[in-house]
């Protein structure tokens, strides 16, 4: 599932570029047996299996440390709900530690006694923390700098400043829809009113937040 989506596009860039590394573990390298098991029955009963304890920790003592700013995270539905604030912070370590559950989740233990910080990606249930792993590590790797194109986009974007984006409009200037209807774009966008669109743009965006 690795790199998936994220070796495409900008960040696929960055990580040809090692603005960013990915080291993927399998934690059925540390099966506890021959066949590589990594789960149990929950103890209480109850449908679906639970992944060891003891399994995360060889995994997580396999993992040569680059250096002392480490965050580790568990992805789970019931974990904080990830934000742009989030991110920020999380872009800031030197590595970060992902740890994907997959069936019922991970042995409670493992999550208090190893550190990591609980994190959902939003209220719903993926079946595994892969994909939320890649939102993850796409929102913290854009914030690096020198990973976008253009580093302006992060000043102006939606949840900077506690603000949204404002709307954006591109050619043709008067696009005629399937239906014969024609569409202009805001005259002010058009001005070339420095001031006036700067205006304009920060109403929009303060509008976008009582909506
Ligand atoms: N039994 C759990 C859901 C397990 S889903 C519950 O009810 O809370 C299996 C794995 O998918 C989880 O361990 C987690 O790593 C991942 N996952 C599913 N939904 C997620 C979400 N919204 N955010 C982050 N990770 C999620």
């Amino acid at each position: 599932m690795f790199p998936g989506s994220l070796g495409h596009s900008v960040i696929g860039n960055a990580l040809d570029r090692k603005k960013f590394n990915l080291e993927i573990i399998n934690l059925h390298d540390f099966g506890i047996d021959q066949r590589g098991s990594i789960d149990d029955e929950p103890f209480g009963g109850g449908p679906g299996m639970v992944i060891r304890p003891d399994v995360v920790e060889n995994a997580m003592a396999s993992i040569s440390k680059k250096s002392n700013k480490i965050s580790k995270v568990f992805l789970t539905p019931s974990g904080k709900k990830l934000t742009q604030n989030k991110l920020q912070e999380l872009s800031k370590y030197e590595e970060i530690i992902i740890l994907c559950g997959r069936f019922e989740g991970v042995d409670q233990r493992a999550i208090e006694i190893l550190g990591f910080q609980e994190i959902s990606i939003g209220d719903y249930v993926l079946s595994g923390g892969e994909i939320a792993a890649q939102v993850l590590v796409e929102g913290c790797i854009r914030l690096i700098p020198g990973v976008l194109g253009q580093p302006q986009s992060l000043l102006e974007e939606s949840f900077s400043n506690n603000l949204l984006e404002y709307p954006h409009y591109t050619r043709p200037k008067v696009w005629e829809d399937r239906k014969g209807v024609k569409h202009g774009v805001p005259d002010v966008l058009i001005s070339r009113h420095h001031e006036k669109i700067e205006t304009w743009r920060k109403t929009r965006r303060l509008r976008k937040l009582n909506t």
